[in-house]
């Protein structure tokens, strides 16, 4: 895997910055925000995300003359410009004019004007206004010596149910079927006599309508994402035939479930997502998040568009972050791949929802603060690193299966639980991979597999076509899969596969999915496996048939005690395992440390519990980066006869290295002494 060239080569280091609303301020405190942004080293300023109506105060009439004097006062100061469209947030005099660029809610009720993206996705005239819009400030802004990204829209988010996309949903679904027949076959609708005998007999599944047709639940959702997506993408085009070289982003939101991001991110230059832990995160969560984003364009290193340098303000506890935490938290986005470190926001709004949403310059307009110190040290410090860890990318061995439509269809599936706890069992299937400091990637239906040497599918319960005979590759390969109880049950309409489950995963796997027990909180069963060692396990439990596959692990209780609860089935000159329930963490720590060892992927470094590392290679060099995410000193071993630079103290490292509660080192070791080491060992 080859490092990545600079986003973009006009700023060719790690941006540090933030929103910037100036709209929002008199012009007499710009030049004192440009100063104080010099002082923080902000690099880079993120403008015009809600600024539709400064631009545009009635349809016929443009008012950009404040933003060319932004612009040319960000220039003059330094400070380049992630030039965002302002289409996330229609202005009241569009609303009013046009009602039916308004979004109607699950009962198909028309919304009043306010909030934001509160849109319709479907409507040709919102689509036509945001879309000249984004014209106008591409063909005026394209050439200004301030700008180096181009942010579209903000937090894109579905669904609307409106006669115009109810009428477009009737097309979509025309193309996508053909015909009448085709599409009451595969939703089956002769169930509960729900057979379509017309086109315009199909409506969206409301929230006061049809929601027995998971089918139908499925399509609305895929249609809806494509919808906004095809917005995102009239945007896109309307900017580059205008500035054709600059990359175009826009801002995602972690494990959001209603949006595809694995389809956005093919339309995206770079990924780029906005981080907002609540109080319950852990570090490793947060880990996850990244690991998803870098994920998402295969590697690519993304954009940490927007965190809080303090709190936020629509958590139930917005939390302040602790003296340590903001700096800590942004070296580990680097860590996992991010090119920046980028602030929501730069000034504090006086009135609306997010006045108390944590700024770098608050209510009292001082710079003699906590948090503007912070910001401040941390935007010093990064401007001393550099340009070094730009490019790294991530060379994982360990894949973690994840997929949109999955989770869509999982959620919407009635039994044989309401908890299917998707994202807990991804999460508690990273866990043992993050503890030991082993790079993984997410990795979706459509990804190139071979690269991995072990890949971790949970739950894969909705198989899209060709996945199945792309798993049995890997495998027949040399790769090693697991996946779990509820995998291989439908296809993407949610039909049930027919000769039982897992489906077309059977032959792969060597067993047969009979049953399944869903067991309530309280009730559990146990895992035993052959050398007798014992884990609790339940929530789900299948009761399965072995088919060839080696059975390594049974059910110790209940009138299933015997029948097989782990299996591993060779085929090829791979191994696929089925993990049959739901078992306590403690079999996953003991699982997978195991099947690490046997397939020799190593850990980027041993460091004691609460300590991470991560590994970003760029052209020239390995860096690891370590993160004490306790508050009390750690000691990490280093590897013996190995000397490092610590790229932000500047000191020459070896033996061992004490880190102080929230510290962190990035750690330097050119490639070419690697590999002479490898030769030499
Ligand atoms: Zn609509």
């Amino acid at each position: 895997m080859e490092a990545f060239p600079p986003l973009n080569p006009r700023a060719p280091f790690i941006w540090y910055g933030g929103d910037y609303n100036p709209e929002q301020w008199p012009r007499a405190i710009w030049d004192e925000d440009l100063r104080l942004m010099q002082e923080c080293r902000f690099r880079v300023a993120t403008v015009g995300v809600f600024s539709w109506t400064a631009l545009q105060p009635a349809e016929e009439r443009f008012t950009f003359g404040w933003l060319d004097q932004v612009l040319d006062k960000l220039a003059a100061a330094g400070c380049r410009v992630c030039l965002a469209t302002p289409s996330a947030a229609q202005p009241a005099w569009l609303s009013q004019r046009y009602p039916e660029v308004l979004r109607a809610d699950p009962t198909g009720r028309r919304r009043h004007h306010g909030w934001r993206v509160n849109y319709c996705p479907t409507s040709p005239l919102y689509r036509r206004l945001a879309a000249q819009m984004a014209a106008k400030l591409a063909e005026r802004y394209h050439a200004h010596p301030a700008l180096v990204a181009w942010h579209v829209s903000n937090e894109y988010a579905p669904a609307c149910y409106c006669e115009q996309c109810a009428a477009a949903f009737r097309e979509w679904l025309r193309r996508r079927y053909g015909s009448l027949d085709e599409l009451n076959r595969r939703w089956w609708t002769r169930f509960w006599s729900h057979t379509y005998t017309d086109w315009s007999q199909i409506e969206p599944p409301y929230a006061n309508g049809e929601g027995s047709i998971h089918a139908l639940t499925l399509d609305y959702r895929r249609f809806q994402n494509e919808m906004l997506l095809e917005c995102f993408k009239l945007e896109r085009e309307a900017i580059r035939q205008f500035s054709p070289d600059v990359p175009i982003t826009t801002n995602l939101m972690r494990f959001y479930r209603d949006l595809d991001y694995r389809l956005w991110a093919r339309e995206m230059d770079v990924v780029a997502w906005d981080c907002y832990p609540s109080v319950e995160d852990e570090p490793l969560d947060i880990a996850l998040a990244h690991d998803l984003m870098r994920s998402l364009r295969d590697g690519q290193p993304f954009l940490l568009m927007e965190q809080s340098p303090s709190s936020q303000n629509w958590q139930p506890y917005n939390t302040l972050k602790r003296p340590g935490e903001l700096r800590l938290q942004s070296y580990q986005a680097l860590a996992h791949g991010a090119e920046s470190v980028m602030f929501f926001q730069w000034r504090r709004s006086r009135g609306g929802i997010e006045k108390l949403h944590g700024a770098v310059i608050e209510h009292s307009g001082r710079s003699d603060t906590r948090v503007f110190a912070e910001v401040r040290a941390l935007g010093q410090e990064l401007e001393r690193l550099g340009a070094r860890t730009l490019g790294g990318v991530t060379p994982a061995q360990v894949g973690l299966l994840f997929d949109w439509e999955n989770w869509w269809a999982l959620e919407d599936c009635s039994g044989p639980t309401r908890e299917k706890r998707y994202l807990e069992t991804l999460r508690a299937h990273y866990a043992p991979f993050w503890r030991r400091n082993v790079a993984l990637d997410l990795v979706f239906s459509d990804s190139e597999l071979g690269r991995y040497r072990l890949l971790v599918a949970p739950l894969l319960y909705l198989l899209k076509e060709g996945l199945a005979e792309r798993l049995a590759a890997f495998v027949q390969d040399g790769g090693t899969l697991v996946t779990t109880y509820l995998s291989g049950m439908v296809d993407e309409c949610d039909l049930a596969f027919e000769d039982g489950y897992p489906g077309p995963l059977r032959h792969l796997l060597g067993i047969w999915n009979e049953e399944i027990d869903a067991l309530p909180p309280g009730r559990t069963n146990r895992l035993v496996l052959n050398d007798g060692r014992s884990f609790a396990c339940g929530h789900l439990c299948a009761l399965i048939q072995s088919e060839g596959a080696e059975v390594l692990g049974r059910y110790g209780e209940d009138f299933y005690a015997g029948r097989p609860a782990l299996t591993r089935h060779r085929v090829g000159r791979g191994q696929a395992f089925y993990l049959a329930c739901e078992p306590e963490p403690a079999f996953l720590e003991h699982f997978y440390g195991e099947l690490l060892g046997e397939l020799e992927i190593a850990p980027v470094l041993e460091t004691p519990p609460g300590v991470e590392a991560t590994l970003r290679q760029t052209a020239r060099e390995r860096l690891v980066f370590v993160l004490n995410h306790g508050r009390a000193p750690a000691t990490v071993m280093l590897p013996p006869g190995r000397t490092f630079e610590e790229l932000l103290t500047g000191r020459s490292l070896s033996g061992s290295l004490t880190l102080a509660g929230q510290e962190v080192a990035i750690l330097a070791e050119p490639l070419a002494s690697e590999s002479s080491r490898r030769a030499g060992s």
